[in-house]
């Protein structure tokens, strides 16, 4: 039903006290070695919306590839279409602080190896793209969409400058606030979902703008949100339903997802354990 083209990371995660100022060094607690990236994320949050989910990306050929392989497949992803490239997995860098702030670096590693060739959309009835790998990948993926009747659902993260062509396509375009402001204006994409944190998500469509609650919850980390956000919007968008619909199913997903830590559930042990 759903195609996802993005990244697989393994987030590597310390809590620190505080944060090391340049030349300062700080100790950590043991470190946590969890599955993410956008598309990844995006996937398994698909698949646990009920849809059957390939993910097109790239893992290097080493252990981190292989928790990152073994994850995806115990949370029901198709990873016939994850390339093993000689470039090592990608690797997020993550400090969290008492205040629960993240501080992260991406190493791209074996996603920015991906390539318009590997971008295969079967008999997807919906396309998702995030912004962790090569823009031209994600270009040719929708403009591939486009061309064979598959609807493409981008979600703009990191924010990057996309084609008009590939933004005229979209439906929908999902940004959260911060993506927004980077956005010339609405009016080039056929739908815009914003997401609005606990407040919610607005729909944007040319009929007007529909605001949609968020219910309330104790959230204990919200990393991944918005991958939660997209991959179940995804799916209930390739089950039929409308975007209203959608992005209702997809706001009481993403509010249950930032109330455990880790931007996916792990379900495999780590590379070592
Ligand atoms: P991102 O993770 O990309 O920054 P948001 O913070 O807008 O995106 O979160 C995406 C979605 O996750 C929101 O639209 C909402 O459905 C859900 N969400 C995020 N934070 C909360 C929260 N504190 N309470 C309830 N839902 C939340």
């Amino acid at each position: 039903d759903v195609v996802v083209v993005g990244s697989a990371n393994a987030d590597l995660v310390v809590s620190v006290a505080r944060r090391p100022s340049a030349g300062e060094t700080v100790l950590g607690s043991d470190t946590r070695v969890l599955p993410g990236g956008k598309g990844a994320n995006t996937a398994v949050a698909a698949a646990r919306n009920g849809a059957a989910v390939s993910l097109v990306g790239a893992v290097g050929d080493d252990p981190y590839g292989e928790f990152l392989l073994k994850s995806l497949g115990s949370a029901g992803v198709d990873t016939t279409r994850v390339r093993k490239v000689t470039t090592p997995t990608g690797l997020a860098f993550i400090t969290v602080t008492p205040d629960g702030e993240n501080s992260i670096i991406v190493s791209p590693g074996a996603n920015s190896a991906l390539t318009e060739a590997d971008v295969d959309l079967g008999d997807a009835r919906v396309l998702v793209a995030s912004l962790e790998v090569p823009i031209t990948v994600v270009e040719h993926a929708v403009a591939l969409a486009a061309r064979s009747g598959v609807r493409a659902v981008v979600n703009l993260s990191p924010v990057a400058e996309l084609s008009p062509d590939t933004l005229a396509v979209l439906d929908p375009l999902i940004v959260n606030e911060h993506e927004a402001r980077a956005l010339p204006g609405f009016d080039c994409s056929r739908s815009v979902v914003v997401t609005l944190g606990a407040r919610g998500a607005d729909v944007v469509t040319p009929e007007g703008t529909r605001r949609i609650p968020a219910p309330q919850v104790d959230a204990v980390d919200t990393t991944g949100a918005g991958d939660a956000f997209t991959g179940a919007l995804a799916a209930h968008l390739a089950r039929g339903a409308d975007l209203v619909a959608a992005t209702e199913h997809a706001i009481a997903y993403a509010a249950r997802s930032v109330t455990h830590q880790g931007a996916q559930p792990p379900r495999v042990a780590p590379p070592g354990k």
